[in-house]
């Protein structure tokens, strides 16, 4: 009977050694995993906060080591064109550190290179599989003096280390390197679990940061690109300008000699040399407005545009103009018509002669580009806002939808232009647009498409 007592009592005792045993464990394993979450959250917290990658490996580095007293923890990029691991970051224990001063050695300073072809780490990268090893040697041997292991084999602190592939896509992006005082059996699965779970974190946080610092490098190289293009833009503008106006003077002096010959001056011509002369004539006066459209875009480009500012009347103006080009649009077998409402006051303060030479251009283009039917041009005035709207309307060849908004950027002509009209730069709207932007006005186009004809619109503001 007694001896049974005393039986059950050593049962119980077990019973009750097992139980605390079990759940020390169990603590144990909660304390790892809360370990682990906490680490997580801020593993993310320092991939949203930072974007160097080298700044993003030192903190995440930095942080595991702490949380878990690993003794080496290192996070390096592949290379594969180069075949090479290089270091990113390595945080390291206090004893591990004091081995390396004693050795003037910092070993995850080193390169690695050709891993791949590296015994140990091939399987890392090529088949992108975690490595193990329990000699430190296999992952420095061509970068760390051999007395370094020695002396580490003897304090027995490192008895492994892990390597994880960081892959992202598919791709190795580069190495995580965790060097520990167990080895790899004596890991409980719950600190295996923990350790993976975090390599996921490493590679997204890594490649964003990558991908952040290529995006950097790409913006910089666009940047300078960007700046010689205005430098060389610059250049263009001013040899432009310097060759339209070594132009101008001799083009001068051809179209007078032209003009004095179609009149008479040196006697009559004869039928045949007349019509050549007059080819002469108006291929100069041609190639006269094509320098003046140069000269004008290296003026506007240059900041030299002067406007010279007076007050006049828009519907005089604008009568005139339709008056000067009667004849040509009558040669072009073209109608031409002009309303407005006589009793406003189209009083305006700007500068008459680029204003005449905007309209000259809307006009002669609409002439131009119509091969029958013919224009109205209109003028309106809205008496609240004092708002002036000139209107040229015509039947022509019309733009297409894709071209218009292009269309008064420098150098466009729309595919059909070519075949209505040779001659034509493509800058006279660009021109136009810069022109009346700078009296605070606004030009557009519209149509409905091919053939359909085309409006242009310019607004400005009257007195
Ligand atoms: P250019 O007439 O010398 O080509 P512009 O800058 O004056 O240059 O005009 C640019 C382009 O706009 C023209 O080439 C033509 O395609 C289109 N365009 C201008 N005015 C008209 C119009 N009235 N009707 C149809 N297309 C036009």
């Amino acid at each position: 009977m007694l001896s049974f007592k005393k039986q059950s009592r050593t049962v119980q005792q077990t019973d009750a050694q097992s139980v605390t045993e079990s759940l020390y464990k169990q603590n144990l394993e909660l304390a790892v995993k809360n370990k682990t979450l906490s680490l997580l959250s801020k593993l993310y917290e320092i991939s949203i906060l930072t974007l160097s990658p080298k700044e993003l490996a030192k903190k995440i580095s930095e942080t595991i080591q702490a949380d878990f007293n690993f003794e080496i923890v290192g996070i390096m990029l592949y290379d594969k064109v180069k075949d090479e691991l290089t270091p990113l970051a390595f945080s390291e224990s206090k004893r591990f550190r004091e081995i390396e001063n004693s050795f003037n050695v910092l070993i995850g300073t080193m390169d690695i290179p050709l891993p791949t072809k590296h015994s140990f780490f091939s399987g890392i990268i090529n088949n992108k599989k975690i490595g193990y090893t329990e000699e430190l040697q296999d992952i420095w041997k061509f970068s760390t003096p051999k007395g370094v292991f020695e002396k580490i084999r003897a304090d027995g602190h490192i008895k492994s280390s892990i390597v994880y592939p960081l892959v992202i896509e598919n791709r190795v992006i580069g190495v995580f390197i965790l060097s520990l005082n167990r080895i790899y059996n004596q890991l409980a699965t719950y600190e295996k679990e923990s350790i993976t779970s975090f390599i996921n974190v490493i590679s997204v946080a890594l490649d964003k940061a990558l991908i952040y610092k290529q995006l950097t490098i790409t913006n910089d190289q666009l940047g300078r690109a960007n700046e010689r293009l205005k430098e060389l833009d610059q250049q263009k503008s001013e040899f432009i300008s310097l060759a339209s106006h070594q132009l101008r003077s001799p083009l001068t002096a051809i179209k007078g000699y032209a003009s004095l010959l179609l009149e008479g001056d040196f006697g009559q011509l004869p039928e045949k040399i007349r019509e050549t002369v007059e080819i002469i004539y108006k291929s100069t006066q041609a190639m006269a407005v094509l320098v003046g459209d140069y000269l004008d875009v290296s003026r506007i480009e240059q900041g030299r545009m002067r406007y010279d500012y007076s007050n006049f009347d828009l519907k005089e103006l604008v009568e005139n103009i339709v008056d000067e080009l009667r004849p040509t649009v009558a040669a072009a077998k073209l109608s031409i018509k002009f309303e407005c409402n006589q009793s406003d006051n189209y009083m305006i303060h700007a500068d008459m002669g680029k204003l005449k030479q905007v309209f000259l251009n809307l006009i002669d283009n609409s002439i131009k580009y119509t091969p029958k039917g013919g224009m109205e041009v209109s003028l309106n005035k809205d008496n609240q806002n004092k708002k002036i709207t000139f209107r040229i309307k015509d039947t022509g060849i019309g733009i297409p939808g894709e071209v218009l908004p292009r269309l008064f950027e420098k150098f466009t002509r729309a595919p059909d232009a070519n075949k209505v009209n040779i001659m034509g730069t493509g800058l006279g709207l660009y021109v136009a647009k810069k022109m009346i932007e700078a009296h605070g006005g606004k030009i557009w186009a519209e149509s409905d498409g091919k053939d359909k004809g085309s409006t242009f619109v310019v607004e400005l503001i009257g007195l």
